[in-house]
């Protein structure tokens, strides 16, 4: 192929699945286009921001080999474009002993054989220096396993890294359909701006926008629901500030309880102020967000003042950041061929419900293996086909 308009394979939505596909597609020495519909970079999607968790410990065990070869690849790709990505802190999860969450990760560590240590009240509160607090009957499952990713970082990272290896970037490119191409076989794409491009595959990486691009281009209804969060800071009191730094000991941490999921990460971007937020948020369309999602306010400040023994102010968080999840029902990945007409020819990666980010490097790998080979050898992906839902079509 050697026409401008003509790629071995075009990527849909420069969030950080798209970008780290396309920095994959282009090790392989595939000719890679990356569209985006906003500006590179911009902060509408879910991929923007100064940091995301990175943890081992999760409730089904399918999880595990993704997350260690993400731990690698963070590593390798930092190591080509020359700054820090990721940076390596313990972690924590807290829990009634009780919380089937809890048992679930015990399970995980104890089947996995991850070293862990479980720890009571008064244990937590020494081994943190008095720095966290649980109440009575609960208990902390401490590991090596967590760090912090910095995300937009990451993503420039990988766009860059894509560019260097010979990539076509396009931002302000809104694509509105796809179809299957009948001659030669592949699929063309259409962009709002009235231009077309040929692929042999295609990959669509478009976060909280799947489900309308697949329902317009295939009929398919997937349930991914946009829910529209914020990630708050909160200002560490005076004299406080180098207890709750990365690298003193203090570890990215989460928190179950039945009604609310707290998540946060050591002082690291802004100075003086820590990362608290809740999993979860308010269902929106993504192109009408409202800017201003509720999240359990009140509990989450409740739990900041608790947990970190009044060293943290906790009347008002100082930042407040909006971001999209995009939910499947069942909170795992949705990692497929779109199928129907288009066959092996359109691979889908969304439904990241709130946690995708940690292992973006191996997803791009991964969509990337489904778009050559039509299947991928490294990793069991058979938890993620869409299959697992009942889909309905509206054509
Ligand atoms: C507040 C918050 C906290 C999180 N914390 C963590 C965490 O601690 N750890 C973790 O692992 N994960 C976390 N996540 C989840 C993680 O950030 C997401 O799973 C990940 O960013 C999803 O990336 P994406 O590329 O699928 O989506 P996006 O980043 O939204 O990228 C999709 C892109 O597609 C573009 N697009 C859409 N439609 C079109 C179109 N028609 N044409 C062209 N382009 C289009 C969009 O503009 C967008 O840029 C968090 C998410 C949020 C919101």
């Amino acid at each position: 192929m050697e026409s401008n308009s003509e790629f071995d394979v075009i990527i849909i939505g420069a969030g950080v699945m798209g970008s780290s596909t396309a920095y994959h597609a282009t090790k392989r020495g595939l000719k890679t286009l990356l569209l985006e519909q906003f500006d590179f970079l911009h902060h509408c999607g879910s991929s923007h921001g100064e940091s995301r968790t990175i943890r081992l410990t999760y409730p089904h065990h399918y999880y595990y080999p993704l997350v260690m070869d993400s731990y690698r690849l963070w590593q390798e790709a930092q190591a080509q474009v020359g700054y820090q990505i990721y940076f390596k802190a313990h972690h924590m999860d807290m829990a009634h002993h009780n919380e089937p969450a809890m048992r679930a990760l015990i399970d995980y560590c104890r089947n996995l054989q991850i070293p862990f240590k479980l720890l009571g009240r008064q244990e937590l509160a020494d081994k943190f220096s008095g720095r966290i607090d649980i109440p009575e009957g609960w208990v902390g499952l401490s590991n090596e396993h967590g760090g912090v990713i910095k995300p937009t970082k990451a993503v420039a990272m990988f766009q860059t890294l894509a560019y260097k290896n010979g990539a076509v970037l396009k931002d302000n490119t809104k694509v509105i359909d796809i179809k299957k191409e009948g001659g030669t076989g592949g699929v063309e794409v259409f962009t709002a701006g009235g231009e077309k491009f040929r692929g042999r595959k295609c990959v669509v990486t478009v976060g909280a926008w799947s489900k309308k691009l697949v329902r317009a281009v295939s009929g398919l209804e997937l349930p991914i629901e946009p829910l529209e969060t914020h990630v708050c800071y909160w200002r560490v009191k005076e004299g406080q500030e180098g207890k709750f730094a990365l690298g003193t000991g203090f570890p990215t941490f989460a928190s179950f309880q039945k009604d609310i999921y707290v998540y946060g990460t050591p002082t690291l971007e802004f100075p003086g102020l820590i990362k608290v937020g809740v999993h979860g948020g308010e269902p929106c369309d993504p192109d009408k967000r409202p800017w201003g999602a509720a999240v359990m306010m009140e509990k989450l400040k409740e739990w900041v003042e608790f947990t970190f023994k009044g060293m943290v102010e906790s009347t008002e968080p100082v930042i407040k950041q909006s971001c999209i999840y995009s939910m499947t029902p069942d909170e795992d990945f949705l990692i497929d061929f779109l199928g129907g007409d288009f066959g092996k020819d359109v691979v889908l990666g969304a439904g990241f419900s709130g946690h995708g980010f940690k292992m973006a490097p191996v997803i791009g790998r991964i969509l990337t293996d489904l778009a050559v080979h039509g299947e991928t050898k490294s990793h069991d992906i058979s938890y993620f086909r869409i299959a697992r839902f009942r889909i309905t079509s509206m054509i």
